[in-house]
């Protein structure tokens, strides 16, 4: 066993485990998913947090003094907090009010400042209000903003592509991703393709605008984030709450996996790939992300 220096060095190298009672309807499709809550952060979001902070600092963009800020519905805020804590540098979070106290209470233990928008207006109103107050004061911040970043997606170019090449030994056939940023779909999907442009890339989005799967985004009402490139992916499969919830709630029985909904919804992507794949006597690789833990959106009183 190794021993890193700072939390900072544990950030990817994340697990790929097989889902093997879940798979055992298309036996001719491996089913596998990327365990990102293994990061130390608990989520995929600190693949990109770090890559936008490292690319930043190593350019000039972003230096210590200045106050990192950005509109974040939970796990970016919260792995750029934890960030912030590791490197010594502040930072000042934008999220819609509603956000579960869970998440309130994480970014603000890491010591993080937290700036309210309307509950109403989502994500987006979140982005509309991040704006604002850096407007108001231009040179005190240095504002990531993960829709429009490249660091975002190329964390994902630069570690989750080959890790996934590697765990699989080069044989993953499909890669089935869920959709909020962007980042991991773009990214991943850039590399994979480069490794062997066979891949199939699979998109995941909510079914409507007002749904329950966290962290996604239902592209068609949504201002598109700048990184997106519809290219990148050969099909995008839009999933009902219920199913996406539905499939969460058969991980924790069947699997012994205690994921978010936008896991659940990854999978369920997943598995009707798998079953399209299995009926047209395919043999496939199917790799999919879990992109945190259930815990993180437990309430208590
Ligand atoms: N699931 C969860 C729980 C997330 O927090 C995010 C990030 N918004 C995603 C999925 C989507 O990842 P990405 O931003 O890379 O598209």
């Amino acid at each position: 066993m190794s021993v890193a220096g700072s939390p900072i060095e544990l950030v990817g190298r994340t697990p790929l485990v097989r889902l093997r009672e879940i798979g055992r309807e298309t036996p001719d499709v491996e089913l596998y998913a990327k365990l990102e809550y293994f990061n130390p952060g608990g989520s995929v979001k600190d693949r990109a947090a770090l890559q936008m902070v490292t690319d930043a600092l190593a350019d000039g963009r972003f230096e210590k003094g200045k106050v990192l800020i950005d509109s974040t519905s939970g796990n970016t805020g919260i792995s750029l907090s934890w960030i912030g804590a590791a490197m010594g540098f502040a930072v000042a979070l934008v999220m819609p009010s509603n956000v579960s106290s869970a998440r309130k209470r994480i970014t603000r233990a890491y010591g993080a400042e937290q700036i309210f928008s309307d509950p109403l207006e989502g994500s987006d109103g979140a982005i509309r209000h991040v704006r604002e107050v850096i407007a108001r004061e231009p040179g005190r911040y240095f504002y990531p903003d993960q829709y429009s970043n490249p660091s975002n997606p190329r964390a994902h170019y630069l570690t989750t592509a080959p890790e996934i090449w590697e765990q699989t030994r080069g044989r993953v056939t499909h890669f089935v991703a869920g959709v909020g940023t962007t980042g991991t779909v773009m990214g991943t999907s850039a590399r994979l393709r480069e490794f062997n442009p066979a891949v199939r890339i699979v998109a995941v989005e909510p079914d409507e605008p007002m749904h329950g799967l966290e962290g996604l985004k239902h592209l068609a009402t949504s201002i598109v984030p700048p990184i997106y490139d519809a290219r990148a992916r050969d099909e995008t499969l839009f999933i009902p709450t219920d199913e996406g919830w539905d499939v969460t709630e058969r991980l924790v029985k069947e699997e012994g996996l205690s994921v978010g909904h936008s896991s659940g919804a990854n999978l369920a992507g997943a598995l009707r790939l798998a079953r399209r794949l299995q009926q047209a006597g395919q043999k496939a690789v199917v790799v999919t992300v879990f992109c945190d833990r259930a815990d993180r959106y437990f309430e208590w009183p």
